[in-house]
This record gives C-alpha cells, structure tokens and sequence, in this order.
C-alpha cells in the first residue's frame, strides 16, 4: 500500500488522461492509438519505449481486427509488464549478501540532489535490519555538504562513516572505507562519490580510479555500480542515464522521489532503454521509504 500512495499522482495523470482518450470510443482505432502514444510520451515513458508499446499494441490490433477500448487498459498492462520483467528478475533477497562476497561493495553514483545520500542511508538502514555490518565512505570530497548529510545518516542509521578533510582524494577515501571494513570483517560498504556531470572524461577518470583501488583491496569490488536518478525529474533522469552509463559500468538503477511525482512512467522508459534493472525505488524521506523494485507489484499498483 507504500506503493500504491507512492504511485498515485502517475496513476491518476495517466488514467484520466486515458479515459478521456477513449470516452465514447469503442473500438481501438488510429485515433485512439495516437492519443495513446501521446498520453505515453507526456508521462515520461520515453519516445522509444512508448513507440515499441504502441507497436506492439498495433500488431495486436492488426490481428485481432477489432479491440475494444475496455481491453486497451488490459493490453497496456499485459505489454508493459512484459517489458518490465524483461530487466527486472524479482528473486534475489536484495539485503542479503554472500559469504564469498563480503565486504560487499557498493558504489553509488548520480548527479547532486537526486537522492544519493538518502538512498545510501535507506539502503544502510535496510542491510543493517536484516543483520549486516555496514559502513559508509564519504567519497563525495568537494562538497562540505555531502559529508555532512552522510554523517547525519549514518547517525541515525548507527553505521560508521568514514571520510577525510574536504578536497581529499576520493580514491583514497574509498580505499580507507574498503580496506577498514575489510580489516574489522564488515559486510558491507556503501561509498558515496561525487556527481559532478560537466566533464565527462573527469567524471570516467575518478570513477574508474576508485573502482580500481577499491578492486586491489576485494577482488570483484565494487559488486555493484548504482546509479541514483530523480524520477521526477522526467525526461532528464534519461538523459544522466546515458551520461553516467557511458562513464563508467552501472550494474543498477535507483529511481527516486516518485512519490508526489506524476512521472512514474520513467521507471517503464528507463528499465526498457537502459537494460539495467531498477533495484530499487524510492517512495519518501524516511529510511523506511525505499523498496525493492519489484515489476509484479509496480504494475498492479499501476493498474489495479
Ligand atoms: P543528494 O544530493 O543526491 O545526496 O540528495 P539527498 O539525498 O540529499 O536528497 C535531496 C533531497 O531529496 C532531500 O531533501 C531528500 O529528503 C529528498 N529525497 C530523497 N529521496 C527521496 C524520495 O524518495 N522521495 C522524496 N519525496 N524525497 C526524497
């Protein structure tokens, strides 16, 4: 029921905006097609993804001669799931971590204000509920600000933060963080790094570099590359998806804020585009308010 309030606004803009599309209309025809693709597009599914749903759509029509605008919400439904689960697989225990792989590595990745910090201290949060060690590096060095919510977080979450003074390395940030947690056999480290965009090639250069220390120190770290993005943000959120997958190896996705955002489509256009599963979604402020991402769920909530 989290989901649900947190889909809310998505699911009102879109609904209404289709009911209107199809009041009077009983057949699925051209016209009703195009209001679809448009109704799609202006809830940030994406141009791509909302022409691949509206092909599909289509080829069914084709086949099946006459759709009625009734079965269109179910049709909708059945495709966009279909794509969700294509990147999605839902059966791993997320907040649980190998024995092989400890510590777990995460290293988290996203431009400033989308959430970073308030993810990382969800996810801490999570890990620690089910049981896991946990700390914290504070490789986000240029911004005093940065640090300072990772500290916060880590106070109320009861996780160790590990940082330097302002300015330092990152690299070496991440080293300590790793190689300390590595020494007091702790399960998992979550690093913080900086999101600064308008440099490309800077962004890949420290971000390969402290990949590359913290992999000298656990072989096969970081284990995860995760990217937050700001789904209310709309078609922006696609557009640091591309910038931040062409910098560096994103092995996850984190959507955040889609509670009180009627843009909840970009979880459908980002998942489809990018071919990296969204993990996880943030749905408030509160540590509590992130969840798996499950695409079962996401689509009932959406359509039920
Ligand atoms: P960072 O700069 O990327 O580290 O962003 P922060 O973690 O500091 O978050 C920026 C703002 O977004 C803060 O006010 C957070 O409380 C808020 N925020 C983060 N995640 C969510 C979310 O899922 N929902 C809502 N409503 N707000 C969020």
């Amino acid at each position: 029921e989290t989901l649900d309030k947190g889909l809310e606004k998505t699911k009102e803009s879109f609904f209404s905006k289709l009911n209107r599309a199809i009041a009077g209309k009983s057949k699925v025809d051209d016209d009703v097609l195009d209001n679809l693709e448009e109704i799609l597009v202006s809830s940030d599914v994406g141009v791509d993804t909302t022409l691949k749903i509206i092909d599909r759509i289509e080829e069914r029509v084709a086949r099946d001669k006459y759709v009625n605008t009734n079965e269109l919400t179910h049709i909708l439904r059945e495709e966009i799931a279909g794509l969700l689960t294509e990147n999605n697989s839902t059966d791993i225990d997320e907040f649980a971590v190998p024995e092989d792989k400890r510590p777990y590595v995460i290293m988290v990745v996203g431009v400033n204000g989308v959430g970073k910090t308030t993810t990382i201290g969800k996810l801490a949060y999570r890990f620690k509920q089910n049981g896991l060690s946990v700390y914290l590096g504070a490789a986000d060095t240029f911004r005093a600000a940065a640090v300072e919510q990772l500290v916060i977080w880590g106070e109320r979450v009861g996780v160790p933060v590990i940082k330097q003074k302002m300015g330092s390395d990152p690299a070496s940030v991440a080293f300590d963080a790793v190689s300390s947690a590595k020494a007091h056999n702790v399960d998992v480290v979550i690093i913080d790094t900086a999101g600064r965009l308008h440099n490309k090639a800077n962004l890949m250069n420290e971000l390969t570099k402290i990949k590359n220390v913290m992999g000298k120190i656990v072989p096969g770290a970081p284990h995860e590359v995760l990217l937050v993005l700001d789904g209310s943000t709309g078609q922006n959120a696609f557009e640091q998806a591309k910038q931040f997958t062409a910098a560096t190896d994103v092995t996850a996705l984190a959507i955040t804020k889609l509670d009180g955002t009627a843009k909840g489509g970009v979880v459908i256009g980002i998942s489809d585009q990018f071919k990296i599963p969204v993990k996880y979604i943030g749905l408030g402020e509160r540590m509590e308010d992130l969840q798996v991402f499950n695409s079962k769920e996401f689509v009932d909530s959406l359509f039920g």
